[in-house]
């Protein structure tokens, strides 16, 4: 094995379909064995994708699914020399599942966390030598887009910097390194791009007016509303009140009430085939249809929409598999 993903979801199942495409060994983890399952189901759907167009031969295909375990047992990654988890933006998960990494995996292993906002160095406490720590921040959808936040914790060492940066360029992406400040530099960039659609919904605007107007108008590839779905409701809402708490409550990054609405409902974006658009494919596969759910927050009709476009910040790293 060279390489176990923890979290079987959007983010796990794309970092494991580059990893495989580029040759490793790849175990998958996930808590729940229904999770493992359809991680393994997208990652197999993603490659497919990649020979449809042309990036991979059916042959480098199955040679790529059978370097692929998943399993429901964390003992299974005791052999793993390095891990990145992607489980939910929960610290106290995260910090729970680095204690029992730490005590499973070897002393040299490498392990890493892909969270959006937390603190790398809170995370990386709860390890024993959290010197071998990192954050590991990918963007969605992994496949596409190349560019990786490399995080270093307070004591994370230079050498296990070197053997993520490696790992990451080895994956085929452009890893740059950041701070561990909350959202690192792109999430926390990001945080109007959400906060002030959602201001603007709740105020009577519909969600297609707002996704269309900052395509064609603000020269976006994916609007912010398209963009959540994307992301889920749930992970985006998680991020948002980590930044907020982070910065002791701090007005411009408060979550808005439609978000912690959509996750009591269950409307999660792509991945459960409704957010505030709503999908034919559970999946989402790319130029999938969608009707706006204009009633979110408004009281709207739904309408119709037109065929979503391409990634959102598509760099060339390879099929936007999603
Ligand atoms: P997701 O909800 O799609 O998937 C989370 C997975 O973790 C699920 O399969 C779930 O079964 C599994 N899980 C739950 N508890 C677990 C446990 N104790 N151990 C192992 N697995 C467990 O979430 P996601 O969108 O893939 O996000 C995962 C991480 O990546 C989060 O930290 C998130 O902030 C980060 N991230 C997300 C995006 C994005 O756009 N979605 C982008 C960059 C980073």
């Amino acid at each position: 094995m060279d390489l176990a993903v923890v979290g079987a979801g959007t983010m796990g199942a794309g970092i494991v379909q580059v990893a495989l495409a580029r040759g490793l060994a790849v175990t998958l983890y996930d808590a729940f064995p229904r999770a493992a399952e359809g991680g393994a189901g997208r990652v197999r759907a993603g490659l497919d994708r990649s020979v449809e167009r042309g990036r991979l031969t059916a042959e480098q295909k199955e040679a790529a699914l059978a370097r692929l375990a998943t399993t429901t047992s964390l003992d299974d990654l005791a052999p793993a020399p390095f891990v990145i988890e992607a489980a939910p933006e929960d610290l106290a998960l995260k910090r729970a599942l680095f204690e029992a990494l730490a005590r499973v995996c070897a002393p040299d292993a490498v392990l890493t966390t892909n969270t959006s906002s937390l603190s790398v160095t809170k995370v990386a406490a709860a390890a024993t030598r959290p010197e071998r720590v990192a954050g590991m921040h990918f963007f969605n959808p992994v496949p596409a887009l190349a560019l990786v936040e490399v995080v270093a914790g307070h004591r994370t060492s230079e050498e296990t910097l070197g053997r993520v940066m490696a790992l990451a360029e080895r994956l085929g992406k452009r890893p740059v390194r950041a701070k561990d400040t909350p959202g690192f530099i792109v999430n926390r960039v990001a945080r109007p791009f959400y906060g002030e659609p959602l201001r603007i919904l709740a105020e009577g605007t519909d969600v297609a007016t707002v996704d269309r107007i900052m395509r064609a108008g603000g020269n976006f590839k994916i609007g912010p509303f398209e963009l959540m779905d994307l992301i889920g409701i749930d992970v985006n809402f998680a991020v948002t009140k980590s930044v907020y708490e982070a910065f002791f409550g701090e007005p411009r990054y408060r979550p808005h009430p439609i978000q912690e609405r959509m996750v009591e409902a269950g409307t999660l974006g792509r991945k459960t085939g409704q957010g505030f658009y709503t999908y034919g494919d559970r999946n989402g596969t790319a130029g999938s249809r969608g009707d706006a759910l204009a009633g979110v927050g408004t009281d709207e009709p739904r309408r119709e929409r037109p065929a979503l476009p391409g990634p959102a910040h598509d760099t060339g790293g390879g099929d936007a598999g999603r």
